[in-house]
């Protein structure tokens, strides 16, 4: 070590979800070694307030905290607060924007990811990503008359549903709404919520939320979380009625400038030109590995992410990266797939703890149980949505059957089954159904011949 440069057993980069779980809970594996945590924002994400809702699906809190809240829980952690810009990943070093280089023996990569947009460098086309980007809509939106929003992951559809008194234009390429996330029915169920307006928008949030410190941000934040919006009014002040056009099937082809009517026009490649006030671009991330790839071995996935093996370890020795930045190269159990989300990342970033901690006392370790099944809790026009394992009948090349049972306006259930076995389900509205669908996909118990979405059976009572 030279003088001048900073050393600790476990460096993480990254203050986001994945890199603020993996800080707390390195002291709790390796207790007399040495955290520091890099950030480039000002802030860190904290989980709080967890609370058990089945064995694989948690309420929780989602709070911005001063990074020093961190080192004050931990004294073994401290915080750095700058940008890494190079990775020398064969002599374990890290160089900052600042001029500091820290040395390490284990380190992990949580840098997140940045917003795909579908043209860089106009200022009519924005992203959404961190607290700036949501602040940025909110100003915009109250001089708008029309926004043309597209993709159709999860942050397309909280927008356009969050939205309100402005034109829309939602350009999707698919040939539902949320195909990510639901099949045709489900957006078939969900639309009809959209034209009805947020009703009691105001009603008191019984799930996870995200919680905004006061302080500044520095234009580096990490990625927004759950119910991330229900800190700003996004409401315009030109339409009264909720005046959504979704366009099906279609990509945008160019981004034209604008003229006296419009400050800027989108061309669909249906044919269709929309003018607009500015363009919302929701089409997912690319993670933010590319400073620290320059230079090194690490394998990159097709999808840009870090290639992590089933210890979220990449392909340089004693480099482990977690949440949005990686990509799972492993082979998944069959009903766990990686979605760039909020609890992934959280889980990650305490499971590569664990991992590095191990790596470091040689030792061998089992992989984590979240792992087993994917689980995502969230909520799309204002319901609730919850998507177990293979919910989409993703991996099973068309193969399987599909129960359902809809309610108008109160609840969508569709449980995918493909030879007498649970595979996957989306449970949209309080359908009260997670704990029997998750342990019926853990367990691949046969329910042939019971009509599980009976409300008058107890699944209980045939297995007893
Ligand atoms: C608008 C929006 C809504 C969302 N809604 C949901 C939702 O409802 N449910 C859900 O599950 N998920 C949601 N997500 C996704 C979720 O927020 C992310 O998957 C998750 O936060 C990723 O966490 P992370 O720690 O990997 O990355 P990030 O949160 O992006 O954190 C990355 C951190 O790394 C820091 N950093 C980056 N580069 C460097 C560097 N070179 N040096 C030092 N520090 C660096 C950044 O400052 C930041 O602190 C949403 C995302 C967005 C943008």
């Amino acid at each position: 070590m030279s003088a001048g440069e900073e050393h600790a057993t476990f460096v993480v980069i990254g203050g986001g979800i994945a890199g603020v779980s993996c800080a707390e809970m390195l002291p709790f594996h390796s207790s007399d070694e040495k955290v520091i945590l890099i950030t480039a924002s000002s802030l860190i994400k904290a989980v709080t307030n967890v609370v058990p809702y089945t064995k694989m699906l948690f309420d929780f809190d989602v709070e911005e905290k001063a990074a020093e809240t961190l080192s004050d829980k931990h004294p073994n952690v401290s915080i750095i607060h700058d940008t890494v810009i190079k990775l020398d990943a064969m002599n374990h070093r890290v160089f900052t924007e600042n001029g500091a280089c820290v040395s390490y023996k284990k380190l992990c990569i949580c840098t997140g990811g940045r917003p795909k947009l579908i043209t860089e460098g106009n200022k009519f086309v924005i992203g959404i990503r961190d607290v700036d980007s949501v602040k940025d809509l909110q100003r915009r939106i109250q001089k708008a008359r029309r926004v043309v929003v597209v993709g159709n992951g999860g942050i397309a559809t909280e927008v356009v549903y969050e939205i309100e008194g402005v034109e829309m234009v939602w350009a999707i390429k698919d040939k539902h709404i949320s195909a990510p996330y639901i099949d045709p029915g489900a957006a078939q169920f969900l639309l009809s919520r959209l034209d009805e307006g947020k009703g009691d928008a105001k009603a008191p949030c019984k799930r996870m939320k995200y919680t905004v410190s006061s302080e500044q941000h520095a234009g580096k934040g990490a990625a927004l979380g759950p119910d991330w919006h229900a800190n700003y009014d996004m409401e315009g002040s030109f339409v009264r009625q909720r005046a959504v056009t979704v366009e099906y099937n279609t990509e945008v082809t160019a981004v034209r400038e604008g003229d006296a009517e419009w400050p800027v026009y989108v061309e669909l490649n249906n044919g269709k030109v929309y003018g607009c006030d500015f363009v919302i671009s929701a089409t997912g991330v690319t993670p933010n590995v590319a400073a620290l790839v320059q230079g090194n071995s690490l394998e990159v996935s097709a999808d840009g992410g870090l290639a992590v093996d089933e210890r979220l370890e990449t392909s340089a020795p004693d480099v482990f990266a977690a949440g949005d930045a990686c990509t799972a190269a492993w082979e998944a159990a069959p009903h766990w797939f990686q979605m760039r989300l909020w609890r992934q990342a959280w889980q990650m970033g305490a499971y590569a703890a664990k991992t590095m901690s191990a790596s470091l006392a040689s030792e061998p370790v089992v992989q984590d149980f979240c792992f087993e099944l994917f689980s995502h809790v969230t909520r799309f026009f204002g319901l609730k949505v919850v998507l177990l394992g293979l919910y989409n009948g993703q991996r099973l090349q068309g193969q399987y059957e599909v129960l359902l049972r809809v309610t108008p306006r109160e609840e969508y259930v569709k449980l995918v089954v493909r030879e007498g076995r649970l595979q996957g389900a989306v449970l949209v509205g309080e359908t009260d159904l997670e704990e029997m669908c998750e342990n019926l996909i853990l367990n691949q118990i046969d329910i042939t011949g019971i009509d599980i979405l009976d409300p008058r059976v107890d699944i209980e009572d045939y297995f007893d």
